[in-house]
């Protein structure tokens, strides 16, 4: 680790911290944020300056006040200028997001994939990609957000399996699009993406998402953070019933098993249904009662079908724990990978500002 940090390098993390304050307020006085950041006046004014100069923040005049004499107004984040795109590849299909820092979204893409192999699938994403990349070449694109299903090493950027692809194998997904594009590049689990948009969202801080299709993905936030690490919060083959269905795993009684045959052939199999809700709801418990959350999202392809699950589910739960306790929410999944995608491209960005 550095034990030294140049100045450079401070103004860099004073440039990051003061465009955080602006995007959290919305809008925001030079007084509020030399408060807020503990700078001192000049040390701020300097950062601001540098924020106007590369198009990252406006000012907006007050135009009630009249009279002579320049009033400075509020100020709050350009839309303009900086872009980040948000990517969620996912087997059945792409889509994507163009967001600007204010987190508003200027154009949406959604592309239906069909892969063989490998270097089919690469070609579709640095396609799929450059299309977005070459339509916004006049703006100023500061990084892209990956979702990404399959197995991840997140620290290396590397997507180790992707669904239904047998030779895609520890392929170096950030480099590759780094290099093409020269733009800096997150990858993330998809469940954390659909977290990281929740959080913005919500209320509360400490949040377990499940993403319910043929299997499950979970994540979790603890104070405000997602909980990260390789191998961690793979819940799919976490037993529910001791010695219940078979699963593909070798082992009985995993909450796959009994997820598995609920959209079998992509339709839901309500005797299957009826027999996942006991084990799910014993396996939502416990992993709130682990991460202590006081909110549960629950997203996915079997969302789909809340109403011929949602009562029941919920009263099971219910079951368990006080409603006072823990919320509980279905959500329908439509663009919530996406969206976290891009707004963690647009967090990387503000974190990683050099100017
Ligand atoms: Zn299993």
């Amino acid at each position: 680790m550095k034990k030294y940090i140049g100045l450079e390098e401070m103004s860099n993390v004073n440039c990051s911290s003061v465009l955080n304050v602006i995007r959290n307020c919305g809008t925001v006085s030079r007084k509020q944020i030399s408060d807020i950041t503990g700078l001192s006046w000049g040390g701020m004014t300097k950062i601001v300056n540098k924020l106007f100069d590369h198009g990252y923040i406006v000012e907006e005049k007050d135009e009630s006040v009249s009279g002579a004499g320049r009033t400075p107004g509020l100020i709050r984040i350009c839309e303009k200028k900086n872009v980040v795109i948000g990517l969620d590849l996912n087997r059945e299909g792409f889509e994507a997001y163009v967001m600007n820092l204010c987190g508003d979204v200027l154009k949406e893409y959604s592309k239906d994939i069909y892969y063989e192999g490998k270097e089919e699938l690469l070609q579709f994403i640095l396609e799929f990609t450059g299309e977005i990349v070459q339509e916004f070449k006049e703006k100023n694109i500061l990084s892209i957000g990956i979702a990404m299903q399959g197995v991840l090493d997140i620290e290396k950027g590397v997507s180790v399996k992707f669904p239904h692809c047998p030779d895609w194998n520890h392929v170096p997904i950030k480099a590759i699009l780094e290099q093409k594009f020269g733009i800096d590049v997150f990858v993330e689990h998809d469940p954390n993406c659909m977290l990281y948009s929740r959080l913005m969202d919500e209320e509360s801080e400490n949040m377990l998402l499940f993403r319910l299709d043929r299997s499950i993905g979970m994540a979790a936030s603890v104070n405000g953070e997602i909980l990260r690490g390789n191998g961690l919060m793979e819940v799919a083959h976490c037993i529910v019933v001791p010695d219940g269905k078979s699963c593909r795993c070798g082992k009985k009684g995993c909450i796959e098993a009994y997820l598995a045959p609920g959209l079998e052939g992509g339709r839901l199999n309500e005797q299957a249904l009826q027999e996942l809700l006991d084990p799910l709801v014993v396996l939502i418990y416990n992993m709130v009662r682990v991460f202590h959350s006081d909110t549960v999202i629950l997203t996915g392809k079997l969302i789909k079908y809340r109403t011929a699950l949602e009562k029941e589910l919920i009263e099971r739960f219910y079951q368990y724990c006080e409603k006072s306790e823990v919320a509980v929410r279905l959500v329908e999944e439509t663009e919530l990978a996406v969206q976290g995608a891009a707004l963690i491209a647009v967090q990387g960005a503000i974190d990683r500002l050099q100017i």
